[in-house]
């Protein structure tokens, strides 16, 4: 368990730095949202988080999901890792939002699941968008093509995209991909389709969120800044 004044402490450092960034880019602190990252993280511990303000959680593995699910009550969990379609039938009704959508037969089996379930599943497309091929999600040139398929899925939301931005010894390097992620959110929104309803830019992690925020995110997940260095 980690202390409660350390996740307190962090959390302030968090904040500030946020609100640092609201005044850097003109944008009001209200429109950002922190996903506690709580994987590896003990039961206890994400307890505190809860009692500190955070009741959003961002999970990466289903199983591990299932086992906190249940032993934190009223927590809003999301799915942030990458999913495996046979895991989907799993968390489809524990989830309400999954970030890392990043292909045609993972959009076709969450649509079967919900559809089954008789439920609109929000997601939000995750995208490679620095090219890397140790990294999941779709590559610019083939998310047109998901999008322009997208209407096949009645029972699924595209709320937004969602990337994983290179690990880079300065964060600032990143704001270029962070502004490409922004102009492919931009271009989206502007298509007036039924199942498309983008509202969450979901980029930033520890390392880049003040960068992130400057450049148009709304949803940053947080791990390591919040609960310290994980111990895999
Ligand atoms: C682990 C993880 C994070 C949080 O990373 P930190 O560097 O610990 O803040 C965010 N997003 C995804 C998809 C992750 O797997």
């Amino acid at each position: 368990m980690i202390d409660k004044s350390i996740i307190c402490k962090n959390l302030h450092i968090i904040n500030n730095n946020i609100e640092k960034a609201c005044i850097n880019s003109n944008r009001n602190v209200d429109e950002i949202k922190i996903i506690g990252v709580t994987k590896t993280i003990d039961i206890e511990s994400i307890k505190i988080l809860k009692s500190l303000g955070i009741n959003t959680f961002g999970e990466n593995k289903a199983q591990e999901l299932l086992e906190k699910y249940d032993k934190i009550e009223g927590g809003d969990w999301h799915f942030i890792g990458n999913l495996q379609t046979n895991k989907v039938k799993y968390i489809i009704d524990k989830v309400s939002l999954i970030h890392s959508v990043n292909s045609l037969k993972l959009l076709t089996e969450i649509n079967n699941r919900a559809l089954k379930l008789n439920k609109n599943m929000p997601i939000l497309l995750e995208i490679n968008i620095a090219n890397e091929p140790t990294k999941c999600g779709l590559l610019e040139e083939d998310l047109f093509n998901v999008i322009e398929k997208l209407e096949n899925f009645k029972n699924i939301t595209l709320n937004g995209l969602m990337c994983v931005a290179p690990f880079v010894e300065k964060p600032k390097d990143n704001a270029k991909y962070f502004r490409k992620m922004r102009k492919l959110f931009v271009d989206i929104k502007g298509k007036n389709k039924d199942n498309i309803n983008m509202e969450y830019l979901s980029m930033g992690m520890t390392n880049d969120y003040h960068i992130a925020i400057e450049e148009g995110a709304n949803m940053v997940r947080i791990g390591t800044g919040i609960f310290g260095e994980r111990n895999y």
